[in-house]
């Protein structure tokens, strides 16, 4: 890069929400530069997961077609695991509302979008600094080189290094960051079809709570992708760190994968298949409280995980469609700023008023107990042996069956619950979730 770089807009981040707000800029006639840090766009997106269409097919009307999906999500799971014990409950989706896919390939498709409406992405170049001068953003440094725009789009995602630089943000907390760690597991589609119940294109989300994460508050994940299967965990890291320190955990997070792998109701599914890949990445449990001080300043606007646009629903992480939403919702302020000549805050503070009425943020306030859900140890301990112990006492007895609340209150003395208890968590998931 040359110091007498000057562009329209530059993107820090070819994440989704850089993507899609570069791809609509540059579309629309600007000249706009991404700055990727990463060997190229998608290297460093560690998940295979799910993502939900409908916000996605606003950017990109083609997505049906052309982007890298796996699998249409068309059964969601969710199972209680104590010791071998697995309750599991399905639903059968009518419609294609999320797919699966690799965030790798996923972003790789956005990224190629975003270069073939115009804009230019430059890989393996890590962005130092949002330039201030004058109280307003004027560009960005990269080594010696500064990079001028008249609006900068910060879209660096959950770590938002440059944020804390120029004090909009604070430093994330144990409290707030949860650890993802996950394995890819290569198996034919014929036999995951198979195994999982699954037709050509349809696909299996399913979420694990209890033992899977040592009832640690977090949950295990399984997709199944067109020839492999993601499967990881997610654990609340301060919640970890307190289990080590009382001596309840002593194992490092991959054997806690592991031993998920090698759960005898899950590795039926996949005692064949072979792990071809591993790897681990942080993920904020409550957006809200992290949330930047402001989405803007004169000639600054921040997207996507920056922005806190991930939404914990505490069954599922919405953080592409919301990351790619904030981007849509981006440009279209930027393009009023270019209409406008104008750059200042009275102009881009649009763009948080917009975020602030757009689904996106009803979904982080709505999901916002969550977080405190997922202080709920009750949720990851007692409730998975409750509900295995009690169907194990009714549907294991040799003999006398007992009636089926007989069977469950006998359970809850023996694993010292009160019913006062389960009461208050159960009002708690309801209103909460
Ligand atoms: C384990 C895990 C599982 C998840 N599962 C799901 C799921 O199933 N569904 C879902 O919708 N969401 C999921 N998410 C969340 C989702 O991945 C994020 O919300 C989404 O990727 C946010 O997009 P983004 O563009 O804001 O940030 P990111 O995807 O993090 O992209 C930021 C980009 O900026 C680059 N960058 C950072 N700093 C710099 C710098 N200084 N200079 C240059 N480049 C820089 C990074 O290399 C990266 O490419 C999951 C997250 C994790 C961790």
């Amino acid at each position: 890069m040359s110091s007498s770089l000057k562009f329209d807009v530059v993107i820090i981040g070819a994440g989704p929400a850089g993507c899609s707000t570069g791809y609509l800029l540059a579309k629309s006639g600007l000249n706009v530069l991404i700055i990727e840090r990463g060997s190229e766009p998608g290297a460093k997106q560690l998940w295979g997961g799910k993502a939900y269409a409908q916000p996605l097919r606003e950017v990109w009307p083609e997505l049906d077609k052309e982007a890298p999906i796996h699998r249409w999500v068309s059964i969601e799971r969710f199972s209680l695991v104590s010791g071998e014990r697995v309750v599991t409950l399905e639903y059968k989706l009518g419609r294609k509302v999320a797919f699966t896919t690799y965030l790798t390939e996923l972003v790789s498709w956005m990224a190629k979008k975003a270069e073939e409406a115009g804009a230019m992405i430059i890989s393996k170049t890590r962005a130092d600094e949002i330039v201030i001068k004058n109280d307003r953003i004027i560009g960005v440094r990269s080594g010696s080189d500064i990079v001028e725009a008249d609006v900068v789009v910060d879209a660096e995602g959950i770590n938002r290094i440059l944020l804390e630089k120029i004090g909009l943000v604070s430093k994330l907390s144990p409290e707030h960051i949860g650890l993802g760690v996950k394995e890819v597991l290569k198996l034919n589609s014929e036999k995951i079809n198979e195994r999982f119940g699954l037709e050509d294109e349809e696909g299996v989300s399913w979420l694990v709570i209890g033992d899977v994460t040592k009832n640690i508050p977090g949950g295990g994940f399984i997709y199944t992708m067109r020839d492999t299967i993601s499967l990881g965990i997610v654990m609340r890291v301060s919640s970890a760190y307190d289990a080590v320190e009382r001596g309840e955990l002593n194992k490092h997070v991959s054997e806690v994968l592991e031993d998920f792998r090698t759960h005898p109701y899950f590795y039926r599914l996949w005692s064949d298949a072979e792990v071809i890949e591993y790897g681990g990445r942080l993920v904020i449990e409550n957006p809200v409280e992290t949330m930047p001080k402001k989405l803007y300043m004169p000639g600054l606007i921040i997207v996507g995980d920056a922005a806190g646009t991930l939404v914990n629903t505490g069954y599922t992480f919405r953080g592409v469609d919301t990351a790619v939403y904030s981007g849509k919702i981006a440009a279209e302020t930027i393009l009023e700023a270019f209409g406008k000549k104008d750059f200042s805050e009275e102009i881009l503070r649009r763009y948080e008023e917009k975020i602030k009425s757009s689904y996106i943020y009803d979904e982080i306030l709505r999901h916002k107990g969550a977080s405190d859900l997922m202080r709920e140890k009750f949720l990851f301990k007692d409730l998975p042996r409750l509900l295995t112990g009690g169907f194990e006492k009714i549907l294991e007895a040799d003999y006398e069956e007992p009636k089926i609340i007989d069977g469950f209150r006998k359970t809850m003395r023996e694993n010292n619950i009160s019913l006062l208890r389960l009461l208050s968590v159960m009002i708690k998931l309801v209103s909460k979730l």
